[in-house]
């Protein structure tokens, strides 16, 4: 496995992999790599002779400086897991090698040519996170640019992102197939995240309540609760009961175009964003009606 950080030593790269008629498969990501991270790697390698993943800590897409400061960099263990999950190149960025003339958090006065995100980056996230969306597509584009993948595999436990950028690449007609992976949980349900790594025992403990509410929605579902409000009432009231968790946002939207919905008909996403301490985790999972 090779590790690149120049953008013509990647595209030297695909080159190679191209002339030798391989399919090429792209993983984005912020590093820290854990199970989550490897699953796509495996879903990527399904899909293509060749793989490629990114290492990069996007700075567009934070909006808070502390989050950007604190968030896990551990270059030399991921390459390490990256090679061990058959990775084939590993393209990992400086800042300046991305955004020579520098980024700014917010769509407004930016340093440099941007892409601003579909109405999927309303609500949720979105509204949370202001520009945030905007400077996930901006990097998802430039890097599909670099790189020209065939296929790009994304995680559902980033739900609304993955919406998102099925929605940047349908109308702005990027040749790339984009593949999703289920949510990977640790054994105790919660999801897999780079920010666990920032979790005390505490405030992971305090976590759990979102994959045990989140599970407690989905048989609540089953067992015939249609109605939007009510249930987002109940999961709400049962995330704050943890005692440690400050709720951010419950949704029970669209499975797809992530619009808001009062009763489930189908089958339904429930999103939901939440701090424990200062460490802002996110979930989502399927509600279908038997
Ligand atoms: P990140 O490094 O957090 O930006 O994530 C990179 C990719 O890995 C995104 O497509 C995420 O949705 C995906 N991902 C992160 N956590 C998980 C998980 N627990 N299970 C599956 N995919 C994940």
């Amino acid at each position: 496995m090779k590790c690149v950080e120049k953008v013509s030593e990647v595209r030297e790269m695909v080159e190679e992999f191209r002339s030798k008629r391989q399919r090429v498969a792209f993983v984005p990501t912020m590093g820290a790599l854990h199970a989550g991270h490897v699953s796509l790697v495996s879903l990527a390698r399904e899909k293509s002779d060749s793989v490629i993943l990114s290492i990069f800590v996007n700075p567009a897409q934070f909006n808070s400086p502390n989050d950007l400061e604190s968030y896990p960099r551990t270059l030399e263990d991921d390459l390490k897991k990256a090679e061990a999950a058959g990775v084939d190149l590993v393209f990992a960025p400086s800042v300046q090698e991305l955004y020579p003339k520098g980024y700014r958090a917010e769509s407004r006065a930016p340093f440099s040519t941007r892409i601003l995100a579909g109405d999927r980056s309303l609500g949720l996230c979105g509204e949370t996170r202001p520009g945030h969306f905007d400077g996930v597509v901006t990097v998802v584009g430039l890097l599909f640019n670099i790189i020209q993948p065939d296929t790009a595999v994304f995680g559902e436990k980033d739900y609304q992102q993955l919406q998102v950028i099925q929605q940047m690449v349908r109308e702005l007609h990027f040749p790339v197939e984009i593949v999703s992976g289920p949510i990977v949980r640790d054994e105790d349900g919660l999801a897999l995240s780079s920010r666990n790594l920032l979790l005390s025992p505490e405030e992971r403990f305090h976590a759990l309540y979102i994959p045990r509410t989140l599970q407690h929605a989905q048989e609540m579902v089953l067992e015939g609760e249609r109605r939007v409000s009510y249930l987002k009432e109940i999961i709400f009231d049962n995330l704050e009961k943890s005692g440690g968790l400050k709720v951010d946002y419950v949704e029970i939207v669209h499975a797809e175009t992530l619009a808001s919905i009062e009763v489930i008909e189908k089958e339904a996403r429930l999103l939901v964003a939440a701090f424990s301490g200062d460490v802002r985790l996110i979930d989502n999972v399927s509600l279908s009606v038997r």
